[in-house]
């Protein structure tokens, strides 16, 4: 007995699927035009001009409304809030909290009193 019935797929995975023909997307309708990209507010695709900027603003802006200066780099920008604005420095990432040599210092002192029992 032979089976010559071997399921052959002749036509492969003949999908109609043009790449780059993507269907308008109504919400999307503020178009760039630039790169062809939708967004769905116009502020959005406001904000997205800016990475086509070719004269970009400085990366580092001074977040008070009535100045908008913008800095190259965030140590003049820095400077700049608290020499005009009087703002206090960004230290908040760096909050000090126990110096690292108290607590090695604390750490010796416990093993110290565990491994030397009263013998
Ligand atoms: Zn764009
Ligand atoms: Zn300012």
């Amino acid at each position: 007995m032979s089976s010559p019935n071997a399921i052959t797929n002749i036509h492969g995975g003949g999908r109609g699927y043009i790449p780059g023909k993507t269907p308008d997307d109504p919400r999307k309708r503020h178009k760039c035009q630039v790169c062809g990209r939708g967004f769905a507010r116009a502020f959005n695709l406001k904000s997205h001009m800016h990475t086509h900027d070719p004269a970009r603003p400085k990366p580092h802006q001074c977040p008070h409304p009535m100045c908008k200066r913008s800095f190259s780099r965030l140590h003049d920008l820095e400077r700049h809030r608290q020499g005009i604005h009087s703002d206090g420095p960004l230290v908040d990432a760096k909050r000090q909290g126990v110096s690292p040599s108290i607590i090695r210092a604390q750490s010796r002192m416990r093993s110290r009193a565990e491994s030397g029992g009263l013998i």
